[in-house]
Formats: C-alpha cells, sequence, structure tokens
C-alpha cells in the first residue's frame, strides 16, 4: 500500500501545474500549488501515508460535513432538512442565484456555501464562542487529534474579505431561512472553514463515515448509522458542487472537497481517504487530489458503483 501511494502521488505531480491556488480568502494564496499528499485510514485502525501528507492546511468546506453531522445529532434529521434541501444544484458553491430564482423556500443542500450557514446556524450553544466550541471538540473527536485549533490569519482572512457569504446569509436572513444574528452564525462558519488540519484528520473522518458512524480506533459510536449513509449520500451527489457528476462516474466514492485543498472521501466499509493538494481546478476542488483519488480508485476498485 505506501508502495502504491508514493507512486500515485509521484504521477499526479504533473497536474498541480494547471492549477490555482485559491485567492479570494487572501490568506489561502500563500500556500505551495506544487504540494501533493495522502493518507489511508482503513477500519481495522491502520494508517498508510505518502507525500506532502504532513502539512496543514484550512479544512474549508470540509467541514460542511462535519457540522452536517453534528447538526443532524443534536437537531434530527427532520428538523435540519426543514431548513436546508438534499439535491444538487449544478451551480458554483457559492451561488447566490438559486436562492431567489430555482428554490427560494430553502438552500438546495448542506454541501454549498448558503447551506452550509444554514446548517451552522442549528449548532447549540449559548453563544458563538460556544457553538464553536462544540464544533472543535466534535472534529477533535472525530479525528482523535486534540490538538486542532483555528488559524487566526485564515479565520481573519476570510472574516475581512466574506462579503458573498455575507450576502448570502442577509439574504437568507430577509427570507427567514436563518435565526439569530447573522454576524455571530458568520463568525462561527468562517471559523469552522479556518479549522487547521491534515491529511490525516481528514482521513479519519471519512472512516469513522465508512464504518457507519462509529469510530474504529475506539469502537465508540459518534452518529447513527442513518445519519453516516445520510451524509454518506450527500457527498456523492453534492460533495464537489457541480463537479460532483463527473467525479462519481470517474472515481465513484464519497467525498468532500475544500478551496484549503483538501478532499476527505470515505468508502463505505473500507477506508477512509484525505488528499491535499492547493493546486484547485475551475470549480475549486483540488486538481492533483482528484488524480490521486481516481488512480487510487482504479487500482484498489473502490468505486461504490
Ligand atoms: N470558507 C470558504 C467559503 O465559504 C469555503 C468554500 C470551499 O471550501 N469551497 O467560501
Amino acid at each position: 500500500m505506501k508502495n502504491l501511494l508514493k507512486s500515485i502521488v509521484e504521477n499526479s505531480k504533473e497536474y498541480t501545474k494547471e492549477g490555482k491556488v485559491a485567492s479570494y480568502i487572501p490568506e489561502l494564496s500563500k500556500a505551495n500549488r506544487d504540494a501533493l499528499g495522502i493518507c489511508v485510514v482503513t477500519l481495522d485502525g491502520k494508517e498508510y501515508f505518502a507525500g506532502d501528507f504532513e502539512e496543514k492546511f484550512t479544512v474549508q468546506s470540509i467541514s460542511k460535513v462535519v457540522s452536517l453531522m453534528l447538526a443532524i445529532l443534536e437537531n434530527g434529521k427532520k428538523n435540519v432538512f426543514s431548513k436546508v434541501g438534499m439535491e444538487p444544484t449544478g451551480d458554483s458553491f457559492n451561488s447566490i442565484m438559486s436562492l431567489e430564482v430555482k428554490n427560494p423556500q430553502k438552500p438546495f443542500n448542506p454541501m454549498i456555501n448558503a447551506g452550509a450557514i444554514v446548517t451552522t446556524s442549528l449548532i447549540t450553544g449559548d453563544s458563538s464562542e460556544e457553538k464553536i466550541e462544540n464544533i472543535l471538540s466534535f472534529t477533535r473527536k472525530i479525528t482523535d487529534n486534540k490538538e486542532i485549533g483555528i488559524n487566526e490569519e485564515v479565520y481573519m482572512s476570510e472574516k475581512l474579505t466574506g462579503n458573498r457569504n455575507r450576502a448570502l446569509a442577509y439574504f437568507m436572513k430577509s427570507n427567514g431561512h436563518i435565526d439569530g444574528d447573522v454576524e455571530e452564525i458568520l463568525d462561527v462558519y468562517f471559523k469552522q472553514c479556518a479549522m487547521e488540519i491534515n491529511c490525516r484528520d481528514i482521513a479519519r473522518i471519512g472512516a469513522v463515515l465508512a464504518n457507519d458512524g462509529v469510530l474504529p480506533w475506539s469502537g465508540e459510536r459518534v452518529i447513527s448509522r442513518e445519519t453516516s449513509r445520510i451524509v454518506k449520500t450527500i457527498m456523492v451527489t453534492c460533495g464537489m458542487y457541480d463537479a460532483s457528476g463527473e467525479f462519481a462516474v470517474h472515481i465513484g466514492i464519497p467525498a468532500k472537497s475544500g478551496v484549503g485543498g483538501g478532499i476527505m472521501a470515505s468508502v463505505p466499509r473500507r477506508m477512509g481517504i484525505g488528499v491535499y493538494g492547493p493546486s484547485l481546478d475551475s470549480k475549486g476542488n483540488s486538481i492533483g487530489g482528484i488524480k490521486i483519488l481516481q488512480e487510487l480508485s482504479e487500482e484498489l476498485d473502490l468505486s461504490i458503483f
């Protein structure tokens, strides 16, 4: 396995040149475009690594999976999906159009920014500090990593420039999609996106989902089997935004990307995979990360279809 991962990372390196690191959050533009790494966590607890697997990066949209798991755990699926839908959009992750034109009832799904801001608004806590602490402690639990914290520079960078998310959130407030103070909800959202992790952390999240909601390293159940199934299904249909269909055809694994360069993937009953490569394609997905997952899926026959 180790040699396989090493050769796949080598083969995928050339593709990083074809993409760009995210710059709309200014701090993210400092990432090393050529970095590429992978970690695989199997359900019997074995962990395999290759490439720049130790590099830290911000979780960004992969946090939408974590907040969805937690929101369902705390509120129940009925409440959560009365406020956010389950349908793919075919639009970019920060599109504002569908909120008014296509589906004014609720945001399409929890993997686009609008839907994720709604999910975050449902996390329990008496203050925004308590809410982010709640998300952080759940993240530490499902990664078995107590060290996870927030990258303050990336958080501040998005807080200062995140006007598209502000527009989405105020629009949803005006429509009654979100309750509470918009700036406080956004503050929690920007912080959850700025949680700093590495390939191993996200591979472990993938492994928990692959293991139907049970931590493979301790046997503790953190979410129900049903929630785990719902989350993986939404990852298949919406996790790679408007590239989800193509990703399902070529790779066929539930996955979630983030503009920090990470992709978290979960192969049911087999393994969790974390890849990192901050060079992104035009849809905001890691270009080298997708190549790695494609080759790994072909080599190990990982497609669920
Ligand atoms: N924090 C980012 C944003 O809201 C996350 C987007 C992403 O990773 N696709 O724009």
